[in-house]
Parts: C-alpha cells; sequence; structure tokens
C-alpha cells in the first residue's frame, strides 16, 4: 500500500465535531480545521507555492503553526520548521540549504523573519500568518489531493552535526504513520484523549504529537512555548492524559508541586535528553506517570520507551523497544543484544528516516549496513532495558536544545583578543547540562566583566541564546594532542575540578 486516505479529511469525515486542537489563540474541531487547512492552503497557493516545494515556517503561536501545517499537507508541499530560537544567519542557511520557497511567520517573529530575508531572499517572500485567508465555517476552494503518498517527504528538520553545520532530516508520511503505530502499542489509546505539548512544535517531539493525534483523531492540547504556572493548570484542571516533556520542564513543574495531578494523566513522556535521577524519583513520589523515553531527530522521536510501571525498578534506564523498533548495541563483533556491553546504539524502525537532504556523504555515514548509528552509547541490562550513556560525540544537550561546542567555538575565536578556545558542558539542575567556554587570551591579561558583556553581546548576534557559554575561564593553554585536535575529556575533568 502505498497511499492512504487523506488523514485530516478522513478526520472531518469520521469526528468532524471531535476537538482537534486547542491552542492559546483558538480551538478548532476536525471539520473546522480541513476547513481553516483548505482555504490556507488555496492562500498559499495565491502566494505561488506549489505542490513539492519547501515552505519554511518561523511561528510562535501554536494555533497559526497547526494550521499552517495542515494547509501545507493539503497542498502537497514541503514543511520546512524552524526554531525561533535561532539567530537570523543559522535560519538563513537553513533556508537556503533546503530552497525554501517562502517563510511563514507570525507577530512575534516577524523581525527576525525579516532579517533571515535579508540573508536569503525567498522566492514568494515572507508572509505574516495573520495575512492568510484562513476560514473555519467552510467555503474553501476546491480539495488540493484526496490522499497521502506515504513515501512523500513530509517535513524536512534540521538537526546540527557533530561539525555543527545542521542536516535536513527527511521526514516522511510513512514514518509519521509508524511513530503513531508503535506509540499506541505501548500507550494505548483513549478516545477522548487530550494531549498536552508545551514542547516547541517545531522539534520532532512536538510534530510528533500533532501527527499523531491527526492519525488517531484525537485533542493536542498546545502551548505557545514552555509556562510553567499554565502547564502546572493544565495538567491540574483541563483532563489532560497524555503529556510531552523534556526533563528541564519536569524539573521547572516539580520545584513547585506537592501533590499528584488527576488520575485522567495516564502517562508522562519524557524526553530529548537524559533525566536526573532524583528528578524522577521525585516525580515517582508524587505518582506522576513519567514514561521515560529516547529517540533522536533521525528516529522520529520515540524509539525506546520506560513503562510507568517499571520506572521504579528501572530508575534511569530508557525502556524497552517499542513493538516496530529494533535496537541494538554495535560492537566489536557487530550489532549485539547482549547485557552489559556498551557501544554506540543502533536502530532499525520504519520510523527511522531515510536520509538527509541533499547530503549524500552525511547519509552514508549516518546509515551503514541497514542500521541508524546514532552517535549515543548505550546498553542493555541482563532484563533487554536500555540504558542511555553519553554521546559518542562532544554535544551538550541544554534544555532540550543541541550545543555544539564546535559551532560555538568558532563564534569565540572571532571575538577582539581571544586566541583560543574550548567550549564543553557542565552540569546545571535546571538546564541539564550548558556550556562552558576556556578561553586563552591574547595578551594575557584579566577578564574583566566589562569584556565579557561585550562578548555576550556580540555572541548574540552570531548564537542563538542557549549556546551562549553560562561562564568564561581564562586559561593560559588549552589541552591540545600532538595534531592539534583539542582534547574536550581534559575540559571536563576541569569544569569538575576548577568550575
Ligand atoms: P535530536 O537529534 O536533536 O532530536 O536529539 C536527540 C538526542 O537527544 C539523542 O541522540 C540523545 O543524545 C538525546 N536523548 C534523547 N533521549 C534521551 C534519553 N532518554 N536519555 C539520554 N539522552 C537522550
Ligand atoms: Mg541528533
Ligand atoms: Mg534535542
Amino acid at each position: 500500500v502505498r497511499r492512504l486516505p487523506d488523514w485530516l479529511q478522513a478526520q472531518a469525515v469520521r469526528r468532524p465535531r471531535q476537538r482537534a486542537i486547542e491552542a492559546t489563540t483558538g480551538a478548532l474541531t476536525y471539520e473546522e480545521l480541513l476547513y481553516a487547512a483548505l482555504s490556507c492552503a488555496a492562500s498559499l497557493y495565491d502566494q505561488g507555492l506549489r505542490e513539492g516545494q519547501r515552505a519554511a515556517i518561523l511561528l510562535k503561536d501554536s494555533f497559526a503553526h497547526v494550521i499552517a501545517l495542515h494547509a501545507l499537507i493539503q497542498l502537497g508541499a514541503i514543511l520546512v520548521p524552524l526554531n525561533w530560537r535561532l539567530s537570523a544567519a543559522e535560519l538563513a542557511y537553513q533556508v537556503k540549504d533546503c530552497d525554501a520557497q517562502l517563510l511563514i511567520c507570525d507577530a512575534h517573529t516577524k523581525s527576525l523573519a525579516d532579517e533571515v530575508n535579508q540573508i536569503y531572499d525567498f522566492p514568494a517572500g515572507v508572509i505574516e500568518s495573520s495575512k492568510l485567508r484562513w476560514d473555519a465555517r467552510g467555503g474553501s476552494r476546491g480539495v488540493f489531493k484526496s490522499d497521502i503518498d506515504l513515501t512523500a517527504p513530509h517535513c524536512i528538520v534540521y538537526t546540527s552535526g557533530t561539525t555543527g553545520r545542521p542536516k535536513g532530516a527527511i521526514i516522511t508520511y510513512q514514518n509519521h504513520w509508524w511513530s503513531a503505530m508503535g506509540s499506541v502499542l505501548q500507550l494505548g489509546l483513549r478516545l477522548d484523549e487530550r494531549w498536552l505539548v508545551p514542547m516547541p512544535l517545531f522539534h520532532v517531539g512536538g510534530m510528533g504529537v500533532l501527527m499523531r493525534s491527526l492519525i488517531y483523531g484525537t485533542t493536542v492540547v498546545a502551548h505557545n512555548g514552555f509556562d510553567v504556572e499554565r502547564v502546572d493548570r493544565a495538567l491540574a484542571h483541563e483532563r489532560i492524559t497524555l503529556a510531552s516533556l523534556v526533563p528541564a520542564m519536569l524539573q521547572r513543574l516539580l520545584e513547585k508541586r506537592n501533590e499528584p495531578y488527576p488520575d485522567t494523566l495516564r502517562a508522562v513522556l519524557l524526553g530529548g535528553g537524559p533525566a536526573p535521577k532524583p528528578l524522577l524519583e521525585r516525580a515517582l513520589g508524587l505518582r506522576i506517570p513519567i514514561n521515560q523515553s529516547y529517540g533522536l531527530t533521525e528516529s522520529n522521536t520515540q524509539v525506546a520507551t520506560l513503562m510507568a510501571e517499571d520506572a521504579l525498578a528501572k530508575v534511569g534506564s530508557s525502556g524497552k523497544p517499542l513493538a516496530n523498533v529494533r535496537l541494538a548495541i554495535y560492537s566489536a563483533d557487530g550489532p549485539t543484544s547482549a547485557p552489559h556491553v556498551e557501544g554506540e546504539i543502533l536502530v532499525q524502525s520504519p520510523t527511522v528516516i531515510t536520509g538527509y537532504f541533499n547530503r549524500p556523504e552525511a547519509t552514508e555515514d549516518a546509515f551503514r549496513d541497514g542500521w541508524l548509528h546514532t552517535g549515543d552509547i548505550g546498553a542493555f541490562d541482563e532484563d533487554g532495558f536500555l540504558y542511555v550513556l553519553d554521546r559518542r560525540t562532544d554535544l551538550i544537550v541544554s534544555g532540550g536544545e543541541n550545543v555544539y561546542p564546535a559551532e560555538v567555538e568558532s563564534a569565540l575565536l572571532r571575538l577582539d583578543g581571544v586566541l583560543d578556545a574550548g567550549v564543553v558542558a557542565k552540569t546545571d539542575t535546571v538546564w541539564g547540562q550548558v556550556p562552558v567556554a576556556f578561553v586563552v587570551l591574547r595578551d594575557q591579561g584579566l577578564l574583566t566583566d566589562e569584556t565579557e558583556a561585550r562578548w555576550r553581546t556580540q555572541l548574540r548576534e552570531a548564537l542563538a541564546h542557549y549556546k551562549i557559554p553560562q561562564a568564561f575561564y581564562s586559561v593560559p593553554s588549552l589541552p591540545r594532542n600532538a595534531s592539534g585536535k583539542l582534547l574536550r575529556r581534559e575540559l571536563r575533568e576541569w569544569v569538575k575540578t576548577r568550575c
């Protein structure tokens, strides 16, 4: 089977009056969402967008994000969701890489969108979502496509490489379908499901919830970013059944919470990065049904999940592979599932992407011998539970966002007076990790507050906020090997002893 009836059109027939989306600035049923998507698709068509072309979206408004996502599906255009935390230069790289035809922004992101447009001239321009027509009460012009080609790309999601140069992961409709199936076989389904996503919708974690709920015909409750009070209120009073959180969000929630949430909350999927054990223990103490999950952009989210019933016995584990996933550890003897062998985690699943956009070498590198090579180090225990131990690379994950040391170092080296720079992670109770920098100053002088403040301003032009080192330490020289390669292992020791 290569084609399925269009998912949104099917739900508009199957469950027309079921809530599809409840967002900060609006709510729609499946029937209303279909009309809104069709009229929005018509207005994008008028802007010059055609089937198969890439359309970037830079939206903080989750309601507009959802409508735009569905409009692009109806039109058959490929969604490129952009991270509004990035700088204009970083975003311009991504839209140029995929030849985006236009950019949809909102009032919050308009000035950033205009900056991007000055670097990369969008053929069909920048459009503010308020200028797009959407009419939830019908009267739209025609149906664009009536079915879904499962092998067609749905979106391109940029994820950073070890060198810091982002790669576009091509996620197909088939990837979404199988993710929805794997997840539902693990978590089960209620027809009155209400899935809360306070995570950004531009990452696969947030997008996955939108696509699964569409495939199931259930409700998404989407916030515009993470607001701890609002999330707490939703979990306590809005009959949320499922929630997707990153560890930093759970941490913030539990700083305030002293009592359990209602029993209707049946699973909290926790993923995107390692969760500190004390946090998990505290959550379990409050009877919050935490389901620690492991996944990555290249596997279109969740490939392993620890069920709440195992949470206490296996604290720190990311659980077992989903029903349609095969996991293995890369060892000297090839892929193995033997216990206590540490090595790179490998994934086989129909949810795994087939490659990166226009990057044959990177694709070949990540997908060898039929396995996705994740770059994460892990091991199984004697009961087959997966433990994610570390990154093979030096990636820093700060609040669910990837920070590549090499990228931050090159920005630091562009600063006045910086001779050499090394960036590593420091453990942080809120963000999991934050980047810190060791710098060698040109004139061996002191690092003054004034200099640091000036650096921060300059770095802000090139880097997203979360990539800017939390602290700078002036050192006489950096540890390098014979060929000049920075020894980050030693820097990590420095963090432990000096910071
Ligand atoms: P991304 O490719 O940006 O989606 O980030 C995926 C990365 O987040 C993985 O490759 C892991 O390094 C990390 N990650 C995700 N889930 C977990 C987990 N349960 N435990 C530890 N690290 C995780
Ligand atoms: Mg990654
Ligand atoms: Mg991430």
